[in-house]
């Protein structure tokens, strides 16, 4: 196992990656920029180093001031958690060529599931279904004309460089086309510096069904079951939970074929996740593979019973997987919800703000990740996560009524938070009965908002 491990991250998740070192034994170096000096993250670690001001671009994303900070402080290997340069196959390279193990898979595996229409043509290679869609990147406009002809309307303009629901585009007719594709072109390239787009047919009301998976230097891939996102809003997820109604036992069976066929394809090393959608007729396609840690991983952690990031360091470490597929089994049910600093009434703008009372939820069932303590403020610099509430009973009703119990007991007093609002979807009959598809909040999100409003 590893001596000392440079933590590439902030907010929750450097915290849960802290949290993995400790138990295994292994010292933890924190980074953090002027803006995060009081952070969770930077109290926790053996040691924390400053590495910029506050701007991620001068800090978080500071290449060569992590790489310098890891070799002085000795670490002999680095965790780049979600978002920043967890999916940066130049960084993966960059740490591998300085005998720095990268825990995640090689830069070059990065690159190529990194490219989302590279990822598409290298699974329909390997008998993976994907979305009917473009053939390859669409360079221009009409190039795009053509190739949404074939496919047929409605179609999805999407980023090969895409994350975070960015760089997408819904075009339903063809005379929204020219303008949607440039909109799509320009908020890559402001999100990811890269243009390049491919398009996809959309599929109507799916499911977002993602299977974890893990793979060993030894050859061994297994999956852990699925996740279901489908509650969104703007593709990005807001609840999370596993497993997922839609799923027979056989279609889930299918799908964590395709999602090792998928990992074996890749070549893949460590944790990854496959994302398909599930169309109403029961027909699953991969959309892209996340070469890193999910925000939703601790929903599979509590129906496995496994620690995901134990996991990936041992992967990275050499070792072998702690279990085979037959060895995997997946108990009761959970949830987790997002709580989001933001205000779901105004649009969910992000509403930064000073943490003047907290009390986190407990009891049977219930686990927090978040960086939150009393008194801090939480930074206008970065993402808005600041907790997830993540629960697990046998049934999903069980866990319905004990997230709606365990958002009752969470106080988070400074600023709005999404919690009320996933609070109320636990109450919509469609959540309760396991009815919804990713459409669910767009369709009910004003329904939701006016609930407590006097007719
Ligand atoms: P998950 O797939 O784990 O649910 P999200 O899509 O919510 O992850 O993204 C996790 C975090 O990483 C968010 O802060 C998101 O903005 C960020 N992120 C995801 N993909 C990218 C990317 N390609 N480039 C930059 N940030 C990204
Ligand atoms: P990102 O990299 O931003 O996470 P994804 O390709 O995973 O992008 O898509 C984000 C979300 O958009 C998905 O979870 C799903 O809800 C929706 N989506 C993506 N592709 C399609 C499609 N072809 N048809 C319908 N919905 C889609
Ligand atoms: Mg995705």
């Amino acid at each position: 196992m590893f001596q000392r491990v440079l933590i590439a991250n902030r907010g929750e998740i450097a915290v849960r990656i802290l949290r993995a070192c400790r138990e295994l034994g292994v010292d933890t170096v924190a980074v953090y920029s002027a803006a995060d000096a009081d952070a969770l993250h930077v109290q926790l670690a053996t040691q924390a180093v400053c590495i910029g001001p506050a701007k991620a671009t001068d800090s978080y994303l500071n290449v060569d001031a992590l790489l310098t900070v890891a070799r002085q402080t000795g670490c002999d290997a680095l965790h780049p958690g979600y978002g920043f340069l967890s999916e940066n196959a130049e960084f993966a390279q960059r740490c591998a060529d300085l005998g720095l193990t990268f825990i995640g898979p090689s830069g070059d595996v990065i690159r190529t599931m990194g490219n989302k229409a590279a990822a598409r043509a290298l699974m329909q290679a390997h008998g993976v279904p994907v979305v009917p869609g473009s053939d390859g990147p669409v360079a221009t406009a009409q190039e795009a004309q053509a190739a949404a002809e074939a496919i047929g309307y409605p179609v999805l303009v999407k980023a090969s460089a895409g994350g975070g629901g960015r760089g997408m585009r819904r075009v339903d007719r063809p005379e929204e086309l020219v303008a949607k594709f440039e909109e799509a072109r320009a908020e890559a390239l402001a999100c990811f510096g890269d243009g390049q787009l491919y398009l996809e047919k959309l599929i109507l009301n799916p499911r977002h069904i993602e299977f974890q998976i893990l793979a060993d230097r030894h050859g061994a891939v297994i999956h852990l079951g699925e996740r279901d996102c489908s509650i969104q809003r703007k593709n990005q997820k807001l609840v999370e939970e596993s497993p997922s109604k839609a799923l027979s036992p056989q279609l889930r069976e299918a799908m964590g074929a395709a999602a090792v066929a998928a990992a074996r394809a890749a070549g893949y090393e460590n944790a990854g996740t496959i994302e398909f959608v599930l169309d109403q007729d029961g027909k699953f396609y991969f959309i892209e593979m996340n070469t890193r840690i999910q925000v939703e991983h601790p929903v599979t952690e509590l129906v496995t019973g496994l620690d995901l990031v134990r996991e990936q360091l041992r992967i990275a470490a050499g070792l072998p997987l702690s279990l085979t597929q037959e060895e995997v089994s997946l108990t009761g049910h959970a949830i987790e919800c997002r709580v989001n600093a933001e205000d779901a009434a105004a649009g969910f703008r992000p509403c930064p703000g000073t943490t003047e009372f907290l009390h986190f939820p407990g009891g049977p069932g219930v686990r927090v990740d978040s960086m939150l303590y009393n008194g801090y403020a939480v930074s206008p610099y970065y993402d808005s996560l600041v907790a997830k509430i993540i629960v697990h009973a046998p049934t999903r009703l069980e866990a319905i009524r004990r997230m709606r119990r365990a958002l009752e007991e969470l106080v988070i007093q400074g600023y709005p938070t999404t919690a009320d609002f996933c609070h109320l979807i636990l109450h919509h009959p469609d959540f309760i009965k396991g009815q919804y598809d990713t459409g669910f909040l767009a369709a009910h999100q004003e329904e939701l908002l006016n609930w407590d409003k006097e007719e």
